[in-house]
């Protein structure tokens, strides 16, 4: 695995994984661009999920709804009033800061003093974090006598009180800008799937227990995104909402966290090194019964989310449906007078119309590829002494999944069978395949382990007839990525003999 964030950050830009966003005008924080290997990538890890959670499944639907939401989706998704971190600004040099962010930057003995102000206790950060943000006086107090330091400046600041800041992007619609045209920029895909339950159920007939997935980006306007992609402001997620009877709940949500682990396994992400977080009853979100959090050991980072999978209760179509008072709700849900559909399925053994509870997995497709990057990152030293960088990525997640190579770039008896090798391959569906003649093999050699590229295929003088072996004629040496063993295959047993190794 990776040392460091700062090893992974620079191979992806070398090789062209991740970009800072708008960098050519000095770049905007927060955003970050998939470059030409990125993008394979990602697609790669959403198609991974897609097909074990929707194809490899019988009690899936899949959907894809829109980025920009109305309104009052949002108001009564709890987001408008709830969806906020708390932010405090350093008066001297007028930068914000997450409240959380910045205690977490600062000296221990500083965190210490804070909490003694606060009369809390310096190892419950969480609820540390709680108290500074009820009691906004007392905490902007504690700041100044603890001397809390401006991570920017690195000087003791000037701390106002902190104040809860909404992270949704909000944007208007059509050509007036008045007090009803505005809407959000979802900052999750859940709610898409909520409000698309009624369609969704009436369209494939689909009776409890059963989930809608979905992947797509969402945008939460961070106040301190950093750590690379860790934490942007333009996301993407892959969500599970899964909906089943009331009191089959406990036993999903335990299925959930077990299929979510070992299709993290399965993406080369083993479970040594995801610690499972019960979340605390105090720490819940209020609209979850009972959250497990997993927690991916990022290089430089430590332990960080990097999935949830919330309990949710009947709180979401709860909240979003009309008419209910006659719903029998377990969840707390403010008032809806402005729905429209009654969100509702039969009951599998009573056949009374009821609200489901709802199981959701949510991951973060920016955080897997961190995560995915690092596990795969590999620093080799050989037996010439020589270290050699390796990604060693599974097979089906490798951005390029072989590359041709001819070994002369100007001689057309190699470069048409090179050619022709690449299109053959290409036409088996694996992926990317790549004609790569670039030069020095060497230098190729060393990019693909960089990249992960699995395998490489030469075709060189032998291959065609103009070599000294001609018991190799229309065969090509096909390179192991991980063993560096190089095999003689016959072109005509190549396709199978790849396919077979990719499996
Ligand atoms: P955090 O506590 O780290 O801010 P969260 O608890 O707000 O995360 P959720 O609302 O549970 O996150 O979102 C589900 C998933 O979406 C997370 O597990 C994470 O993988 C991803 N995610 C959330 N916010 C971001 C972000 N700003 N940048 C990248 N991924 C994110």
């Amino acid at each position: 695995p990776a040392g460091s964030m700062e090893e992974l950050v620079s191979l992806c830009k070398r090789r062209g994984f991740i970009f800072q966003g708008s960098e050519i005008y000095g770049g905007l924080q927060g955003f970050y661009d998939y470059g030409p290997l990125g993008v394979e990538l990602k697609n790669n890890i959403k198609a991974a999920w897609w097909r074990s959670n929707v194809y490899e499944r019988d009690d899936m639907e899949g959907l894809d709804a829109s980025i920009i939401m109305h309104r009052m989706v949002l108001r009564h998704s709890g987001h408008e009033a709830t969806f906020s971190d708390p932010m405090i600004d350093n008066k001297k040099n007028n930068k914000r800061y997450r409240l959380d962010h910045l205690l977490k930057d600062q000296k221990p003995d500083v965190q210490k003093k804070v909490a003694e102000l606060m009369g809390e206790d310096a190892d419950n950060f969480a609820a540390l974090v709680a108290a500074l943000n009820t009691r906004p006086t007392q905490a902007s107090a504690a700041f100044k006598e603890a001397g809390v330091r401006d991570p920017f400046s690195g000087e003791v600041g000037e701390w106002t009180e902190p104040k809860p800041f909404n992270m949704m992007f909000k944007t208007t619609i059509g050509p007036v800008a008045d007090e009803e045209s505005y809407g959000y920029l979802r900052p999750e895909t859940a709610q898409g799937i909520f409000t698309n339950f009624k369609n969704v159920v009436d369209s494939t007939s689909r009776r409890l227990p059963f989930g809608i997935a979905q992947i797509g980006k969402a945008f939460r306007n961070e106040i301190t995104p950093r750590n690379f992609i860790f934490r942007v402001r333009e996301l993407e997620q892959m969500e599970i909402e899964f909906f089943c009877a009331p009191g089959t709940d406990e036993e999903w949500h335990e299925h959930w966290l077990e299929k979510r682990l070992k299709w993290w396994e399965d993406q080369g992400v083993p479970r040594g090194k995801i610690e499972i977080l019960d979340v605390p009853r105090e720490d819940l979100a209020h609209y979850s019964k009972r959250t497990y959090d997993l927690m991916y050991d990022y290089p430089t980072l430590g332990h960080e989310e990097i999935e949830g999978i919330a309990n949710r209760s009947d709180y979401d179509l709860g909240s979003h449906t009309k008419a209910q008072g006659e719903l029998g709700l377990v969840a707390k849900v403010e008032e809806n007078s402005d729905s429209i559909a009654k969100l509702t399925i039969p009951h599998p053994e009573t056949n009374k119309p009821v609200v489901p509870f709802v199981i959701e997995p949510s991951a973060g497709v920016d955080r897997a590829m961190l995560a995915v990057l690092s596990e795969a990152f590999t620093k080799e030293t050989l037996d010439n002494g020589n270290e050699r960088i390796v990604l060693k990525l599974k097979p089906h997640l490798a951005p390029i999944k072989v590359a041709v190579i001819p070994l002369a770039r100007n001689k057309e008896e190699i470069t048409s069978v090179a050619k022709r090798i690449k299109a053959e391959l290409q036409g088996l569906g694996l992926g990317r395949v790549l004609y790569e003649d670039s030069g020095n093999i060497g230098k190729a050699y060393r990019r693909h382990d960089e990249v992960g590229t699995p395998f490489c295929v030469t075709v060189d003088f032998d291959t065609v007839g103009k070599g000294e072996d001609t018991a190799l004629v229309d065969t090509v040496t096909v390179r192991d990525r991980d063993t560096l063993a190089q095999e003689r295959v016959k072109i005509s047993d190549l396709g199978a003999w790849i396919q077979n190794k990719l499996r």
